[in-house]
């Protein structure tokens, strides 16, 4: 038999080629090795998620695999490859919910402000959002940020419940409150592109 060339694509893609091989065989070459070709498909991936890092306020640890659910010590974090996006969700949402309503509660008495609603939503981009029924909703990946980030961001959507826009008084009232903002709002934007 002809050599067939398997290679790594764009991090996570397998590519098949051969020269002097059809279609045709590659395709029966396929499926007569689908389970072995998964099996690699499986072990590059997970060899890639072990290059990238995992954030937890502000910190990044590094990911080394077990077939167990999520763990955190000092400087690694221990994940399960095959389950490594719904377990990292999972541990975002637990943090969120542990921290934030006692933060966004210490903020409403500060600013002497009340909401409705406080609830959590996984977001690619958005961090936090509030509407004008004062319900406010907040990204649980926040919990990647520092603990002056996640303050900025509740303060920000806090002053919402004030002035429904991002106009020159909206950012007085976050100064009010967070004076360096302007710093924390550079420091979110270079993490997020980090993060993403
Ligand atoms: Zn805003």
């Amino acid at each position: 038999m002809r050599r067939i060339i398997l290679r790594i694509e764009n991090k996570n893609e397998l590519r098949l080629s051969s020269a002097r091989v059809s279609k045709k065989q590659l395709l029966s070459f396929i499926q007569e090795n689908k389970v072995w070709i998964l099996e690699q498909h499986k072990n590059i991936k997970a060899a890639f998620l072990e290059d990238t890092s995992f954030y937890y306020l502000n910190k990044a640890y590094k990911i080394k695999h077990h077939n167990e659910s999520l763990c955190l010590d000092t400087e690694t974090v221990y994940l399960n490859p095959l389950r490594a996006k719904q377990h990292s969700d999972m541990f975002y949402r637990k943090c969120a919910k542990a921290y934030l309503p006692d933060r966004v509660d210490f903020w409403t008495k500060k600013m002497g402000l009340e909401y409705n609603r406080l609830s959590f939503r996984l977001a690619k981009k958005r961090w936090g959002s509030c509407n004008t029924k004062r319900n406010i909703s907040l990204n649980p990946y926040m919990m990647k940020l520092s603990y002056e980030m996640i303050d900025y961001i509740i303060v920000h959507e806090l002053s919402h419940l004030r002035h429904m826009n991002h106009s020159k008084v909206f950012y007085e009232c976050v100064q009010n409150y967070i004076p360096d903002y302007i710093n924390i709002e550079k420091e979110i934007k270079a993490l997020s592109l980090k993060l993403n």
